[in-house]
């Protein structure tokens, strides 16, 4: 008598190996190490059962068929379906949180520069705030504007205005730590949160910001270069300050240093 088990085991063996692209691509797609980890342990754990059932079903001698035989079988297919099912619910579920991800960087980027965008300014002030309230550690902040930008516009147009804008932007994103945040937040007005910097330590790193930037040639097609520099303004925060009051008095400082003829840095009073 020909019996059906081999052929119900190397059915399930055919339902699970299903599963295998799925828990690959969400292991790949993992970024955390441990779930990565745990996602490739799964994955040679089901690779290895499956290797199992294929050998009972090709070598082994199968038992007459009889009522639990049968279940058993029906039961293997069963968990085969669903570990499949769930491979793949898997692989759908990690690529939507990617996209969900790509999504939300880019609503929180500025499209010129690449810099986060006022959204994030907002969002990060506000956590870094209530941070430096609970931890007591001090927060700075600084705000810097081009000088005379309108005349960058007017003498070379606004196609290499905006070269010279993404020129400062990444000048001023090469020189900042992991912990600030930089965001262009108006026209030609960027923004740093700096967690952890005291007035001393804000004043140095705007100093050597508005050095950089003067000293920058950018570099404009037929042997023509354009040079510009920036005013900022820094404010650290003061006992129980939020960041709106903060941003206002950075804001005024960059006024100040504006109407004492650019090229500057000013703390807030
Ligand atoms: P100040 O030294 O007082 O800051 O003078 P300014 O000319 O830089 O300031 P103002 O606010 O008068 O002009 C800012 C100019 O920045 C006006 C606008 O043409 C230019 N601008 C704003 N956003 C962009 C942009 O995305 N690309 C370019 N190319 N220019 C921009
Ligand atoms: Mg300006
Ligand atoms: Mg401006």
């Amino acid at each position: 008598m020909v019996s059906i088990s081999p052929v119900l085991d190397l059915l399930a063996v055919s339902v699970a190996l299903l599963s295998l692209a799925p828990l690959r691509d969400v292991a790949r797609l993992a970024r955390e190490p441990a779930a990565k980890r745990a996602w490739q342990a799964l994955l040679a754990a089901v690779a290895f059962c499956i290797l199992l059932v294929a050998v009972k079903a090709v070598r082994g001698l199968p038992p007459p068929l009889d009522t639990a035989t049968a279940l058993q079988l029906i039961l293997q297919l069963v968990g085969a379906a669903i570990i499949t099912t769930f491979a793949q619910l898997a692989r759908r579920t990690a690529l939507d949180v990617v996209r969900l991800a790509r999504f939300e960087a880019q609503a929180l980027t500025d499209g010129l520069t690449g810099l986060g965008n006022r959204r994030l300014f907002t969002e990060r002030l506000e956590e870094e705030t209530a941070r430096a309230r609970e931890t007591g550690a001090p927060l700075s902040l600084v705000v810097l504007d081009i000088d005379h930008f309108k005349r960058v516009n007017d003498t070379y147009g606004h196609a290499i205005g905006d070269v010279v804008l993404k020129h400062v932007a990444d000048t001023v994103m090469a020189g900042m730590r992991n912990a600030d945040t930089v965001c262009r937040i108006g026209g030609e007005e960027i923004v740093i949160i700096m967690p952890r910097i005291d007035p001393a330590q804000a004043a140095e790193m705007a100093d050597a910001l508005r050095a950089t930037v003067g000293a920058m040639a950018v570099s404009v097609g037929d042997g023509r270069t354009v040079a510009a520099t920036v005013s900022l303004g820094f404010a650290t925060r003061q006992p129980e300050e939020d960041g709106e009051s903060l941003f206002r008095r950075a804001d005024a400082a960059l006024y100040a240093a504006k109407r004492d003829g650019r090229d500057r840095v000013i703390l807030a009073a």
